[in-house]
């Protein structure tokens, strides 16, 4: 016998702040939302010790804790939430079209609505001694974890705009950052290159890279490593911030949605809906400039109350023509 194929009015993928946000709306606008984890079940707070710009949180919290915390209140208004990855999709063109989203290769659902919050991942170097310190003072967001640092001497990994930006922001609260740059030149715009150089506390190291991040239980300093001489220099940093780029979770949106040139899917005007009607992205998914919890959350409330408006018009169908 061949199993029932399940029909959702909203389906939401990932399970980060704008997930999670997504769900607390939808369920309570009785959208009965269903929504899958993905392989990092709470998203890339769950990777961070203290969160504590949150607000709500006068004392911060843990991100593993208001994490669980999100998942609880989005199903206190009845989300189901289930562990699984989508892995493929097949989006509808129509208004009004059903959407077919499968489940770890094997089960497919069918969704009137898709909220796409499946976030996007920081990128690491990916060496032993970094990825051991990491949440130990190897971070990858200056504006979450940079006041940790304050009055503190930090160094930066990074050459591109994100880099540069970060870079003057910690310069603002540490006494000093050293970026390292791995290449003889900066990959970031001339303004942003001009900031970073007129900023008296940041020194700026060409060519080179990172060899060893020292500390044990916490970073204690860096390794740099002249990747033209060769030559090995230790300095003495309390925190290291990796800024070499993310990468949107979209790959299984190829083909199916907008994009920009990185992968990021892209939205319309200042509303969270796709090029495909009835499908809305929400969080670091589809946004590469600020990339906070806040703001994910908040895009994740936009994306259900435009789910629910857009299956309001498929209800009224004289409505459908204004979609
Ligand atoms: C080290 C670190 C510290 C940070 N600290 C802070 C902080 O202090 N304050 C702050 O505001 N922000 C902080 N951030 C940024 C913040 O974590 C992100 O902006 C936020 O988590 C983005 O939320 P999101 O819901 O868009 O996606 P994410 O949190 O990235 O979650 C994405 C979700 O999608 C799921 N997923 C992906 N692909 C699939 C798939 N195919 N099928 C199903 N599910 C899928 C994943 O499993 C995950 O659950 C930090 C980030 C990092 C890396």
């Amino acid at each position: 016998m061949t199993e029932k194929i399940e029909r959702l009015k909203t389906l939401i993928i990932g399970s980060g702040p704008a997930g999670y946000t997504a769900a607390i709306y939808a369920a309570r606008a009785d959208l009965k939302p269903v929504l899958y984890t993905g392989m990092e079940p709470g998203g890339q707070l769950t990777t961070t010790t203290e969160v504590d710009n949150f607000p709500g949180y006068p004392e911060g919290i843990d991100g593993p804790t208001m994490m669980v915390q999100l998942q609880q209140q989005a199903e206190r208004f009845g989300t189901e939430v289930r562990i699984g990855m989508a892995t493929a999709v097949e989006f509808s063109d129509e208004v009004g079209g059903i959407h077919k989203i499968t489940i770890d290769d094997s089960k497919v659902i069918e969704a009137e609505t898709v909220i796409i919050s499946t976030g996007a991942t920081a990128k690491y170097l990916g060496i032993p001694s970094e990825q051991k310190l990491r949440g130990g003072g190897v971070s990858a967001c200056a504006v979450c974890d940079g006041f940790f640092y304050k009055g503190q001497d930090v160094a930066i990994v990074g050459a591109g705009d994100t880099a540069a930006e970060e870079a003057s922001y910690l310069a603002n609260i540490c006494k000093k950052v050293t970026m390292l740059v791995r290449k003889d030149h900066m990959r970031a715009s001339k303004a942003m290159q001009h900031r970073v150089e007129s900023l008296d506390n940041i020194e700026i190291r060409y060519n080179t890279e990172v060899d060893t991040v020292l500390g044990d239980q916490v970073v204690e300093g860096l390794r740099m490593v002249n990747n033209v001489t060769g030559e090995k220099e230790d300095i003495s940093i309390t925190g290291l911030f990796i800024a070499i780029g993310h990468k949107p979770n979209t790959d299984i949106f190829k083909g199916q949605l907008e994009m920009d040139e990185t992968g990021y899917v892209i939205t319309k005007g200042k509303s969270t809906k796709t090029s495909k009607p009835g499908v809305f992205a929400s969080g670091d998914v589809q946004d590469k400039e600020y990339r906070q919890a806040i703001t994910a959350a908040g895009t994740g409330c936009m994306a259900a109350l435009d789910a629910e408006r857009y299956l309001a018009t498929i209800e009224s169908p004289e409505e459908v023509s204004k979609a």
